[in-house]
């Protein structure tokens, strides 16, 4: 069953333990700044009650009944397809900002399933049905879910166990009959203090003296022991009388760094605990997903980008422009790069029989993925210069409330057309909190956000298929007759 975004927001209200700059939250969904964070999320429980998305956000299961699309197992190319348009689409709906709340937890549901499977194969554990029955209970709430793999980490040049602080990596310090007990902290668990549930996974491969570190389970966020320390909503803060600014006041995610002191987890809840040859495998399985989700949004916000640089190249009056042009193919190039791979990793998806999956491909999924992460800033450079520098120096919204100013100043930030004047400040706005209060986060989500530069080229080079390009180069120097 579905639920209301009005019950979605009643939901956080749990006692849940949530930091704001420097002071405990009372309730998340009322909160001056994680209002903000609550409400983008819960524009999504909007759009499954409105009936012009219903058939794209909703998906009616056999067993289940009618469930969010998220939740739905993508079992080949044409379901990894719409999985890829659920999440291009309500990125779109966003404003070109990814809403997170059930497409992270699902990545990670699904690549539980497919590693647990291997686990209790090997270990004869339970652990596959653990993961189900939490599958079906978020799946039948409607839960909104966080996803928190990357662990403080302390000195990187050491493994878990060899760190001064055992909590730099999340771990068990204590296995009851009933179940484990977990501290140590998680960093950037984004919108944490929006989700109902937090699903825990390993961040690295990890050794036999790593063992206690090798640990998944799923828990509620307002479980005794957890504290979430959020992020300053500077873009947030910065815009709450703005009326020129949307996406500011609308649609803002937030992290936290995810604090868990001595937190039970019953047996029901654990996914992995202590077999560690299976913790890199699992915390490679779940980018897997997850990087082809971030395909799909990311050629959503390239979209709005592509939007965005049009729209100011239009109403500067130079669009025709060979400079512009070129500006706007960078833009263009970004966001059908990302789609072309999203599009073939669901195409050459390999099905996974035991956990009854399609995988994402690999490969497309990480060229991608790579691609975004090293071209960010290239798109960047381009949209400010097809701006102009009004992106960086507009006056302010309080002199557009004063009739005597905006007068003037509508005046004189006329370009091609009178009537284009506004929506050409508006674009302004939306273009300046976008590099400037939203870019330090961007900048950062762009490079290491779904796992650094370096987590996919080490995934290429581990899973490419090297024979076939190998057969060539042996072909073509002659060293062998034939291919
Ligand atoms: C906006 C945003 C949202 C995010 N959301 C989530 C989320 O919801 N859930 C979640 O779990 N994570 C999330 N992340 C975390 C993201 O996956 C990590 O930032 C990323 O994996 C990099 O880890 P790190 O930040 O600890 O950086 P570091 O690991 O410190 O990396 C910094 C640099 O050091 C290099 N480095 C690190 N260790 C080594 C080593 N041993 N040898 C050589 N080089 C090394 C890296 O390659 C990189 O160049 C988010 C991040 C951002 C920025």
């Amino acid at each position: 069953m579905v639920i209301s975004s009005d019950e979605y927001r009643e939901s956080l209200n749990d006692g849940r333990i949530v930091y704001y700059r420097g002071k405990l939250v009372e309730n998340v969904a009322e909160h001056l700044a994680l209002k903000v964070p609550v409400n983008h999320a819960s524009s999504i429980y909007d759009l499954q009650a409105d009936q012009n998305y219903r058939g794209m956000t909703c998906y009616n299961d056999d067993k289940l009944g009618n469930i969010s699309s998220f939740y739905r197992i993508p079992q080949n190319t044409e379901e990894l397809m719409q999985r890829h348009d659920l999440i291009y689409e309500t990125t779109r709906l966003g404003r070109g900002q990814f809403n997170i709340v059930k497409a992270i937890g699902t990545d990670a549901i699904f690549a539980l399933m497919y590693v647990t499977k291997r686990i209790d194969e090997k270990y004869q554990t339970s652990y596959y049905e653990n993961v189900m029955k939490f599958y079906r209970y978020a799946a039948e709430n409607d839960l909104s879910l966080a996803l928190a793999q990357t662990d403080m980490k302390g000195d990187r040049s050491l493994k878990p166990s060899e760190q001064k602080d055992p909590d730099m990596y999340v771990h068990i310090v204590k296995r009851e009959k009933e179940g484990i007990y977990v501290s140590g902290a998680k960093a950037h668990t984004t919108q944490s203090i929006a989700a109902n549930e937090l699903i825990v996974i390993p961040t690295r491969n990890m050794g036999a003296e790593d063992k206690d570190y090798a640990v998944a389970f799923a828990i509620p966020a307002n479980t005794k022991g957890i504290t979430m320390f959020a992020r300053p909503l500077k873009e947030v803060e910065t815009v709450q009388n703005d009326k020129l600014s949307v996406i500011g006041r609308k649609n803002v995610e937030v992290e936290t760094i995810t604090v868990f002191d001595n937190v039970f987890i019953p047996n029901d809840r654990i996914f992995l605990n202590g077999e560690c040859d299976f913790a890199g495998f699992l915390a490679m399985m779940f980018p897997t997903f997850h990087r082809f989700t971030a395909l799909s949004y990311r050629a959503a916000l390239g979209d709005f980008l592509i939007g965005t640089g049009k729209l100011l190249a239009e109403y500067n009056g130079v669009a025709g422009k060979s400079n512009i042009r070129r500006n706007l193919s960078v833009l263009i190039k970004y966001k059908e790069t990302l789609k072309a791979n999203a599009i073939a990793a669901a195409y050459k998806c390999s099905y996974d029989k035991s956990s009854k999956l399609a995988i994402p491909n690999i490969v497309y999924t990480n060229v991608g993925k790579l691609f975004a992460n090293e071209n960010y800033t290239e798109v960047i450079k381009n949209i400010v210069d097809i701006a102009g520098g009004m992106v960086a120096t507009m006056p302010s919204y309080e002199d557009f409330g004063n009739s005597d100013e905006e007068k003037i100043l509508l005046k004189f930030l006329t370009a091609r057309d009178k009537s284009e004047t506004l929506d050409r400040v508006k674009l302004f706005q939306t273009l300046r909190e976008f590099i400037s209060s939203f870019g330090a986060l961007y900048l950062a989500g762009m490079i290491h956000a779904e796992g650094s530069i370096e987590a996919s080229i080490l995934e290429l080079n581990r899973s490419y298929d090297y024979s076939g390009s190998i057969a060539l180069g042996k072909y073509a120097a002659g060293i062998e007759d034939h291919l």
